[in-house]
């Protein structure tokens, strides 16, 4: 994005805000704040791109759009970090993300005390939906006139165009009883204009989603909330890494350590919102023995299930083409014969050739000439696969471990252990999707185990004893410290995250501004 005329503020001032991280988390909040007249100062370890030039179709040269430095994985079923996990630079993991933004259901919130397991959220869904309704306008999310599983729901723009594995999965579903429909999507499907910040031109169906959106069809931060902020006097400051903090004596932070290259340096501030992601986060406090009188920091750590499910079809697929995963189910959020807590959402997948053949060769043990032969079918496969509830667990924890990376801090070391209740899920969810692309036409079908998002790790509560942040995402230890990020998560949720980050980021900016909650359209 065009960082050349925006404000700067000296390194000697005291700013109003330094923001940490400018992704999902980061971006809503800063241009809230800046549009409050506040000064704000973004610290963002990675680069500032211009997506015309830079990003390009091709998976190896978009390597640089993801988290590349190690973190050790351990546990029963270990993470699996790097590429395709989180993302770097201006905009953060929202650069490569696949902009499937379903909205929190309302159960899902509360699964402790509907199940007896998992953990309630300290808000309801009422608090999350004028924020939903907001950020849903703002960043211009496509999704049917008439939503099957809310009635009052309505997207600002119409649908994206439906590819051919979005015609099989409304195929299947249909022939099952099954309810499918266009899903939400942050994706323009028609020229698109909101006030603050340049008209958006709609989706050109490249398919190319997750190594960078060319044309600024597919909302990322660097599109729509950090020009925003921008605007309102907001700096953005690229390639800065940040390490530490200075505290005075009464615990607050005034000010920030962190470095450019080889450049140490200091930006003094009246308050923090650290918005680093689930890893990152809690290893920067873990570092700075900062915010965990709880011992919570690092705990619950989780992920979604997200198991895939692919087939051959008798008719060309040629999944590349166009937005990847233009339908949504969400008749198994409660599957009527569950044995396990919580549900699923099932999405249509496209993906390109490079990841596919990953994919192949890790779920289908493929390698050589065997390979090679599989993979000749690209252009008639399709998959469809879930995002799935994971509960939390204690266990499932971010340590720091004795080596260091390329920063010089400690390397995050996470443990995670899928549990029963994700097994049971991850059984029902492939007996499904079996189902629904047996009764699609597809043969030859296979399954590939994966989960995807970083959750958990800092989670907002109303104890301090048993979390990190109030629910609005301010310290319990440090007043003038706020975190906003995937890492706030109580419970994974069975819906993709960003949306919920940045409906979180906008309530946690109105807290901090002592502003009250805009109003649901539709509310009194
Ligand atoms: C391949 C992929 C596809 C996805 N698709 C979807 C999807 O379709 N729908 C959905 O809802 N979610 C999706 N997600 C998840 C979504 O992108 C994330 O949940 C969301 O962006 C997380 O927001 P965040 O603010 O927690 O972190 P991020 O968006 O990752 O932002 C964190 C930022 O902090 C910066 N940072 C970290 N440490 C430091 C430091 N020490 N100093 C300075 N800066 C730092 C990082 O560089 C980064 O820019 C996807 C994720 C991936 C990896
Ligand atoms: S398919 Fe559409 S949204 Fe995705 S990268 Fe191409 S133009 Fe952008």
């Amino acid at each position: 994005m065009n960082l050349d005329r925006m404000r700067r503020y000296a390194e000697t001032e005291t700013v109003d805000v330094v923001v940490i991280g400018t992704g999902a988390g980061g971006a809503p909040l800063l241009a809230r704040l800046a549009a409050a007249g506040l000064t704000v100062v973004a610290l963002e370890a990675g680069a500032n791109r211009d997506p015309a030039t830079e990003f390009v179709p091709d998976e190896a040269m978009s390597a640089d759009l993801y988290w590349m430095n190690e973190r050790v994985s351990g546990g029963k079923t270990p993470e699996a970090f790097g590429a395709n996990n989180s993302g770097v630079g201006v905009g953060g993991s929202t650069l490569h993300w696949g902009a499937f933004v379903p909205r929190a259901d309302a159960r899902d919130l509360r699964l402790k005390t509907e199940t007896g397991k998992g953990e309630d959220w300290p808000l309801s869904f009422s608090d999350l939906l004028p924020y939903y309704e907001e950020v849903e306008r703002f960043i211009g999310v496509s999704g049917p006139a008439n939503y099957p599983w809310d009635a009052d729901r309505r997207y600002p723009l119409p649908p994206v165009k439906r590819n051919a594995p979005a015609q099989a999965m409304i195929a299947g579903c249909e022939a099952l009883g099954v309810k499918a429909s266009d899903g939400p999507v942050a994706v323009v499907s028609e020229p698109y204009a909101v006030g603050g910040i340049p008209a958006r031109v709609p989706c050109r169906n490249c398919g190319y989603c997750h190594q960078g959106c060319r044309n600024g069809a597919k909302t990322s931060m660097d599109v729509t909330y950090l020009p925003l902020g921008l605007g309102h006097g907001a700096e953005i400051r690229p390639n800065s890494f940040v390490h530490g903090f200075e505290r005075d004596r009464q615990g607050r932070i005034t000010a920030v350590l962190y470095r450019q290259g080889e450049v140490e340096k200091r930006q003094r501030c009246a308050a923090v919102f650290l918005c680093a992601g689930a890893v990152e986060t809690p290893r920067l406090l873990l570092v700075n023995d900062l915010a965990n009188s709880s011992g919570q920091v690092g705990r619950n750590y989780t992920a979604h299930v997200a198991t895939q499910v692919w087939g051959t079809f008798d008719k060309p697929m040629r999944m590349n083409k166009g937005y990847p995963s233009a339908i949504i189910t969400e008749d198994m959020v409660r599957p009527k014969d569950a044995d396990f807590a919580g549900g699923y959402l099932v999405q249509s997948l496209g993906v390109v050739l490079q990841t596919w053949s990953d994919q192949v060769a890790r779920g289908r043990g493929l390698w050589g000439r065997d390979l090679v032969r599989y993979l000749d079918r690209y252009n008639w496969t399709a998959g469809i696969g879930i995002n799935g509830e994971s509960l939390p667990s204690e266990e499932n924890r971010l340590t720091l471990s004795d080596e260091k990376d390329a920063t010089g801090l400690p390397k995050p070391l996470i443990r995670y252990s899928e549990g029963e209740n994700e097994a049971r899920l991850k059984r029902h969810a492939v007996a499904f999707m079996r189902q629904v692309w047996e009764a699609a036409g597809a043969s030859d079908i296979w399954v590939l185990e994966r989960t995807a998002h970083t959750i958990g790790t800092c989670r907002m509560g109303t104890d301090p004893d048993r979390a990190v942040v109030d629910p609005f995402g301010r310290s319990f230890d440090t007043p003038n410290l706020w975190i906003c990020d995937n890492s706030v998560f109580p419970s994974s949720l069975a819906a993709n995250p960003a949306l919920t980050i940045m409906a979180l980021s906008l309530r946690a900016a109105d807290r901090f501004l002592d502003r009250a909650a805009p109003t649901a359209v539709g509310q009194a």
